[in-house]
């Protein structure tokens, strides 16, 4: 895949260490040949994205909140001012208070319903209208989702929610942008140990729920997600847009557990 992304520059949302799915998506690119851009949430996230961007070849880092919308403005600004235009985004970035993220949907507060929605949706949107107006044409765009957002996972209450209309936003953009030759998808990852993971209760044994019983009898690895995230941002998808691509060893597909599973049940 050497030289797949070379002469495309693109910015990277949401590494936060070497476990985020940010990363393995970045190595990838980088691997390809993208020039690589990196936002980082605060400086205590700066000083470790600092030496993994480094390792890359990369010393573009710009600080971001996105609840703030002037660092999200101020990030495009430093981007239209250092490489004027860009060729791709990668946006993984989602929060939820993690006290909502264990016993029931219904028990979801107004507060933290809203916070949700706007770090881990809307979000996406405000910065995908920014990057594609400065976009070139076969520009593509990927966000993180997960399969909570269709289906009831134990926990993931709000952040379900989240990601469904997230998943709906792709869809949306994907048409607004078609036009100028810009591509949205987004990629539904199956479960993987990192902080943002962390934070939903009992995220253990969905883990191992889902890797006992996914088809390939395992979870993914971020670098897996990373070569999916690659096909989404490089020409080798120049038809694909408004999609959902799962990668998560096919636990989408399955209904019921695997019978081993089931024996006690009778
Ligand atoms: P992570 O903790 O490594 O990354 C989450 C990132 O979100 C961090 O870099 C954090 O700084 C950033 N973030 C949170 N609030 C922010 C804010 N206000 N402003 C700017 N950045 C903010 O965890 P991850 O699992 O790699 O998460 C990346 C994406 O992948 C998320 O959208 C997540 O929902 C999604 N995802 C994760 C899994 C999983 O099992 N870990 C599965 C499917 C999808």
């Amino acid at each position: 895949m050497s030289g797949l992304m070379h002469g495309k520059r693109g910015l990277v949302m949401g590494v936060a260490n070497d476990h985020s799915i940010a990363w393995g998506i970045a190595k990838k690119l980088a691997d390809s040949g993208a020039e690589l851009g990196f936002t980082y949430q605060g400086e205590a996230f700066g000083r470790r994205v600092k030496p993994l961007a480094a390792s890359l070849g990369s010393d573009f880092l710009i600080p971001c909140d996105v609840e703030d919308v002037a660092s999200v403005d101020r990030v495009f600004e430093t981007i239209k001012e250092r490489w004027g235009r860009l060729d791709f985004l990668v946006h993984a970035i989602a929060f939820s208070d993690k006290t909502e993220l264990k016993g029931r949907y219904a028990d979801t507060t107004r507060e933290n319903f809203v916070r949700t929605m706007v770090i881990s949706c809307f979000s996406f949107t405000e910065i995908a209208k920014r990057a594609a107006a400065i976009m070139n044409p076969g520009g593509s765009m990927v966000t993180l989702t997960y399969g909570g957002s269709t289906r009831v996972m134990p926990n993931y209450n709000v952040m379900g929610v989240a990601k469904a209309a997230l998943e709906s936003s792709v869809r949306y953009l994907a048409m607004d942008f078609g036009l100028d030759d810009i591509r949205v998808n987004a990629i539904s990852a199956g479960p993987v140990r990192t902080l943002a993971g962390a934070g939903i209760a009992d995220a253990r044994l969905m883990f191992n729920f889902q890797k006992r019983n996914s088809p390939l009898g395992r979870t993914v690895s971020i670098d897996e997600v990373g070569g999916t995230a690659l096909y989404l941002l490089s020409n080798l998808s120049s038809g694909v847009t408004g999609e959902v691509h799962f990668v998560d060893s096919g636990y989408n597909i399955v209904s019921m557990p695997r019978l081993e599973e089931l024996k006690d049940i009778d």
